[in-house]
């Protein structure tokens, strides 16, 4: 089947077309320049550059794709979790087209999409693999059943994403948000062992059914105090080294959990999705202990870690093809919808 997949949960206004497992399109818009100075997405203002992106941002792929909306056989949309004001242009642009060219629509979870995508480089899921969600707002091990029909939450962080932990950190230390690209590139100028960083949650919630969880507010507290009491001593701060550091610790407990859930599971895959898994440092680790541990990790490609409309347009196509029945013509959004939803 082929596919128009539409993306708007936080900063990018996105849109692609895949027919089967080929992409024919992939366009994406973003409004975090306009963010940048506030240190944080401002909704009011995603929202608004939504609206003005979305016409030229899904006519653009259509064209790309050399299509029109009559070939496609279906529409897809992310209707959660996300900023709601930023879902509702989404998620309402998305039904006026589908109503209009009388096109089937699934309201998709933006986060399982970050996974599904990678079915374009590696091909499908095999059956019964685990999958490392890193993103902005979410920091979970997955049981992936079947994508389009069931999947199980195996572990998830107890406070702060990844993602939101190196973005945290990267404020402290005067960067623009998003500040995770930041902390990579210095990262790898610096000893990731020169300053003392704990991992977070090595074993597990005590008493916890799932050793499988995460934590990461302590592992910037200690970061924090580290940085201010250098400034507090009148001393430099070594950038590179607390960023490598950084980097070492939170890609070593999130490679070292998510294989050793591979290997309790019986799984020889582990799918790796969003977009933390841009990070050099977690990719590395990943791939390292992945092949000494005899699991195949597949990281997407770079521009298809970070929010993009392949991701929702992948995830579309397994739902069609799993006759997975369309949402209904009032789906609402959901901004913080669980990972066990799927579609709507
Ligand atoms: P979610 O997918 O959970 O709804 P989101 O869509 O806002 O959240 P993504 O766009 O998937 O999040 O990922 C954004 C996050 O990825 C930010 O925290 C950003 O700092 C981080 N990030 C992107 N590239 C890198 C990188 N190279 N190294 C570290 N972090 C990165
Ligand atoms: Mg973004
Ligand atoms: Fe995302």
């Amino acid at each position: 089947p082929t596919v128009l997949g539409i993306e708007s949960t936080c900063d990018e206004t996105a849109a692609a077309v895949i027919s089967g497992r080929d992409l024919a399109s992939n366009v994406v818009a973003s409004s975090m320049d306009e963010h940048a100075r506030y240190g944080g997405v401002i909704p009011e203002i995603a929202s608004r550059a939504h609206a003005e992106a979305f016409v030229p941002v899904v006519s653009k792929a259509l064209a790309d794709a050399g299509m029109t909306i009559d070939d496609v056989d279906a529409i897809a949309v992310s209707a959660g979790p996300g900023l709601a004001g930023c879902l509702a242009v989404g998620v309402s642009g998305a039904k006026a087209l589908a109503v209009a060219a009388d096109k089937p629509i699934y309201g998709i979870n933006h986060v399982i999409g970050h996974i599904a995508v990678t079915q374009l480089q590696f091909g499908d899921f095999p059956s019964d693999a685990l999958a490392l969600i890193v993103s902005g707002g979410h920091t979970s091990l997955l049981h992936v059943a079947d994508v389009a029909r069931h999947v199980d939450v195996v572990g998830t962080t107890l406070d702060d994403a990844a993602g939101e932990c190196f973005d945290k950190v990267a404020r402290l230390l005067g960067f623009p948000y998003p500040g995770g690209p930041h902390i990579d590139r210095h990262a790898r100028l610096g000893d990731p062992h020169a300053v003392r960083v704990p991992q977070g949650l090595t074993q597990g919630r005590a008493g916890h059914e799932h050793p499988y969880d995460f934590s990461f507010s302590g592992v910037k507290t200690a970061v924090a105090r580290w940085v201010e009491g250098r400034m507090a001593d009148g001393k430099d701060v070594p950038v590179d080294d607390v960023c490598a550091s950084l980097a070492e610790s939170v890609s070593t407990v999130l490679a070292t959990k998510a294989i050793r859930g591979c290997l309790a599971e019986g799984s020889d895959t582990l799918i790796v999705g969003g977009g933390f898994s841009a990070n050099s440092q977690l990719r590395e680790k990943l791939i390292e202990v992945g092949a000494r541990n005899g699991v195949e990790v597949r990281i997407p490609r770079i521009d298809l870690c970070t929010d993009n409309g392949a991701m929702v347009a992948m995830l579309g196509v397994n739902l069609v093809e799993a006759g997975i029945r369309p949402s209904a013509p009032d789906f609402p959004i959901d901004s913080s919808m669980p990972l066990t939803t799927i579609s709507v």
